[in-house]
C-alpha cells in the first residue's frame, strides 16, 4: 500500500531539505519522491542530507508542474501550516495517515508539500481535495518542509500498521474507481470552456465560481465514469448550440 503513495515537493528551495525528506520517507517506508521544479537539484547537499536513503533520491520523479506530479492519483491532499479561510474539506495529520493508507489500497494517492518560505499557491492547493495540517502550538505553527514529511510519512506509517487500516477489498471496474487528478483537471479545463462559450459567467468572478465547482465535485469524489457522463453532458451543450444556431 505504501508504494501507491507519493511525497510531493513543490519548488523546494534548499537541496537539504529534500535530502532530509527523502530520509524521513524512507524510515517510514515511503519510497515514491516527486520534486516540481526543485530551485536546485541534484546536489550534494540533498545526497548528504538522504544519508542511507540515497535510493529515495535517486528514483525521485522531478516535473515542471504539480499537474504532472499528481496524473494517475485518485486523492491528493496539500499540506498547509495556516488553516485557510476556504471551504476545503480539512483533515488533521492522524487522520491523514489514515486516510491516505485507505484510500491507497485501490488506487494511487499524494500528499504535496509546499515552499519553505510561501507554502502552496491557492491554486496549488485547490487540486487537492483535502487540506492537512498538523497540529502544533498557537505560537508558532510553521514546520521546517523535511519535519512535516517527517510528522506525516509517521503518521502513514503507524496508520499502515493498525488494523483499524480496512483497506476496502471491494472489486470494482477501473472505470468506478474514482477519477485521476488528470481526468478531474480535464472536466474542470471542459467546465471552463463551456460556461465562457455559454456566456454563463457575465457578472460572476469565473475564478471564483470554478473554486465552488472545484469544492463541489472534489467532496464528491466521482468516478472515471460519472466524470465521462458529465462531460458527455458539456460536449452535448455544444452540439445544441449549434443547432439553435442553424
Ligand atoms: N508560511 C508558509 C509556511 C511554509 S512551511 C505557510 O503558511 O504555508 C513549508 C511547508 O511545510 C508547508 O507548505 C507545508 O507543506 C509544510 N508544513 C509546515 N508546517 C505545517 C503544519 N503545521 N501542518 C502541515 N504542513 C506544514
Amino acid at each position: 500500500m505504501l508504494d501507491q503513495i507519493r511525497i510531493v515537493l513543490v519548488n523546494t528551495h534548499h537541496p537539504g531539505n529534500i535530502g532530509a525528506a527523502a530520509r524521513a520517507m524512507k524510515n517510514m517506508g515511503l519510497t515514491r519522491l516527486y520534486l516540481v521544479s526543485p530551485r536546485d537539484y541534484p546536489s550534494v547537499e540533498a545526497s548528504r542530507r538522504a544519508s542511507s536513503a540515497i535510493d529515495v533520491l535517486d528514483n525521485a520523479v522531478v516535473v515542471d508542474t504539480l499537474a504532472e506530479a499528481l496524473q494517475g492519483c485518485s486523492l491528493v491532499a496539500g499540506t498547509t501550516a495556516r488553516l485557510r479561510n476556504i471551504q476545503w474539506p480539512q483533515v488533521d495529520s492522524r487522520e491523514c495517515g489514515e486516510l491516505l493508507v485507505n484510500e491507497s489500497a485501490q488506487h494511487e494517492v499524494a500528499l504535496v508539500f509546499g515552499r519553505e518560505r510561501t507554502g502552496l499557491q491557492n491554486e496549488e492547493l485547490e487540486q487537492c481535495q483535502y487540506l492537512v495540517n498538523i497540529p502544533t502550538s498557537e505560537a508558532y505553527s510553521s514546520l521546517n518542509v523535511a519535519s512535516a514529511v517527517q510528522v506525516l510519512s509517521y503518521e502513514i506509517f503507524m496508520a499502515s500498521r493498525s488494523e483499524a487500516a480496512q483497506p476496502s477489498t471491494e472489486v470494482k471496474d477501473e472505470i468506478d474507481l474514482p477519477a485521476t487528478a488528470d481526468q478531474l483537471e480535464g472536466m474542470y479545463d471542459h467546465f471552463f470552456t463551456t460556461m465562457n462559450d455559454l456566456n454563463f459567467f457575465g457578472d460572476r468572478n469565473p475564478e471564483q465560481v470554478m473554486r465552488r465547482l472545484r469544492c463541489l465535485f472534489g467532496r464528491s469524489r466521482m468516478s472515471t465514469r460519472e466524470v465521462q457522463i458529465l462531460r458527455g453532458l458539456l460536449s452535448a451543450t455544444k452540439g445544441n448550440k449549434l443547432k439553435s444556431r442553424s
